[in-house]
């Protein structure tokens, strides 16, 4: 009887292990400041907006992360890369990115697979602006990234990001169809760290149109119009008031009366941009 009053109230020793690792875990509070962050994302609900939007984000970008579609577009020898990646082998599909678009207002994702010639991107950028929000561009092989063995020849652009917003860029020459793959878990990862509070397609700005490269004796980007001018300007290669551009430049360049016309829009909108 007595022995059990005695064990009732007998103070219990702490096992020694378990304090060294209680006592470590108290130290690295003091030393360390991301483990305390740590500690509370993971250990404390904050039920605010924040967390909300966090809850919200998570779902959202799992719903796109997991349906990239691909629009059914290539352009060269990487296509081939490309079409085998969609093939049995590869299976795609595991990524929901297996269904290939035919049309840009259906797809998510341009990959732009090959070499990019200067008589083609007036094409892939009219292609680009048809897609809707949120849109991506996955510049697959050394061809669309920088020219690749065809840099600097007379008919390739130097890569397709000096005119579409590349997101993701896969290296090779061609890339295997595992790159690909691996450039699309590069995506997902991206889209994982979005959130709706600053994309661009919720913003209030409108999503601006990228203007259509003129093709002409060479390819023309309109929104470098502006500093071009501005720059032969200051050569004393223009006159201060150019003449009106439709007839200059159909005259001179040999470009037709449409592409001129196009191009004065262009300039009249870069210059407004710009506020010259
Ligand atoms: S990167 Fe190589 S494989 Fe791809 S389109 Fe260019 S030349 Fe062909």
């Amino acid at each position: 009887m007595v022995d059990d009053q005695a064990s009732r109230f007998h103070t219990p020793t702490i096992d020694p292990d378990v304090l060294e690792s209680w006592q470590s875990y108290v130290a690295r509070f003091a030393e360390d400041d991301s483990f305390i962050q740590q500690q509370v994302e993971q250990n404390v609900m904050v039920t605010t907006l924040d967390r909300a939007v966090g809850m919200v984000d998570k779902l959202y970008n799992w719903g796109r992360r997991s349906s990239i579609w691909p629009m059914q577009f290539g352009l060269a020898c990487c296509a081939i890369e490309m079409i085998s990646t969609a093939a049995s082998r590869y299976d795609i599909d595991r990524f929901g990115a297996g269904l290939f678009r035919p049309s840009p207002r259906q797809a998510d994702l341009m990959i732009v697979s090959g070499t990019v010639t200067k008589k083609m991107v007036p094409q892939i950028v009219r292609l680009w602006n048809q897609m809707p929000e949120p849109r991506y561009c996955l510049s697959m092989g050394a061809c669309a990234t920088g020219g690749g063995p065809f840099k600097e020849g007379y008919n390739v652009v130097s890569g397709i990001d000096k005119f579409l917003p590349v997101d993701v860029y896969v290296p090779g020459c061609p890339p295997t169809p595992q790159a690909l793959l691996h450039g699309l878990m590069t995506l997902q990862r991206k889209i994982d760290g979005q959130t709706i509070r600053d994309v661009s397609w919720y913003g209030r700005a409108p999503v601006g149109e990228i203007p259509i490269p003129v093709l002409g004796p060479d390819l023309v980007d309109l929104r470098t119009v502006p500093a071009l001018q501005a720059r032969a300007m200051a050569a004393g290669d223009m006159p201060a008031e150019p003449e009106p551009v439709n007839e200059a430049v159909a005259a001179d360049d040999g470009i037709s009366e449409e592409m001129a016309e196009r191009l004065a829009v262009w300039r009249e909108r870069a210059a407004g941009e710009t506020g010259s």
